[in-house]
């Protein structure tokens, strides 16, 4: 990882995904997060497990821009652990400019290397399963059977976008 890298004001992974030690749902903000940016965490000492080893994408990929950091692109990507997927998770309220053709750039990246995206634009739009040359949205949905009913079958669909 790059030493330059800092996590600096954003907060994204206290929001986004879900934290299973505390019971803390997805897109909804933890009770221990102190203000919407920057604040930090009251309990950072003995914060879970999931917390102290989280890493976005953005943060272990060293040629990630810094305007692509979840807090200012509005996009947090989360590799899942031993599977060909990254999930793209938009903060749930618009507190940026979200420069979707950049964003879009970063999905086309990930698809050449032959990972799935699946974006979930928070808990009211449906979410966009994103398959590379050779993926099948079932070969997605086994990979990522513990989140499947929390991105797709809570909406009434999706769409498959194959690149
Ligand atoms: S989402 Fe990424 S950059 Fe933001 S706080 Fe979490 S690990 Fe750091
Ligand atoms: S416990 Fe702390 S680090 Fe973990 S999600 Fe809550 S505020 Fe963030």
């Amino acid at each position: 990882m790059s030493f330059d890298k800092k996590c600096g004001d954003c907060s994204a992974c206290c929001v986004l995904p879900e934290v299973p030690e505390l019971k803390k749902p997805c897109n909804v903000s933890c009770s221990y997060l102190l203000g919407v940016s920057g604040g930090g965490c009251s309990i950072y000492e003995s914060r879970p497990t999931s917390c102290r080893e989280f890493r976005c994408q953005w943060l272990v990929n060293e040629s990630a821009q810094d305007d692509m950091r979840p807090d200012r692109c509005g996009v947090m990507f989360e590799k899942l652990k031993g599977e060909q997927v990254v999930l793209a998770l938009f903060l749930p309220e618009s507190r940026c400019d979200k420069d979707l053709p950049k964003i879009r750039e970063v999905i086309n990246a990930i698809l050449r290397n032959n990972f799935a995206v699946v974006s979930s634009g928070g808990v009211s739009n449906a979410p966009l399963i994103y398959l590379p040359s050779g993926v099948t949205k079932e070969m997605v949905r086994k990979s990522m059977w513990r989140f499947w009913h929390r991105f797709v079958e809570t909406h009434d669909g999706c769409s498959v976008i194959h690149n």
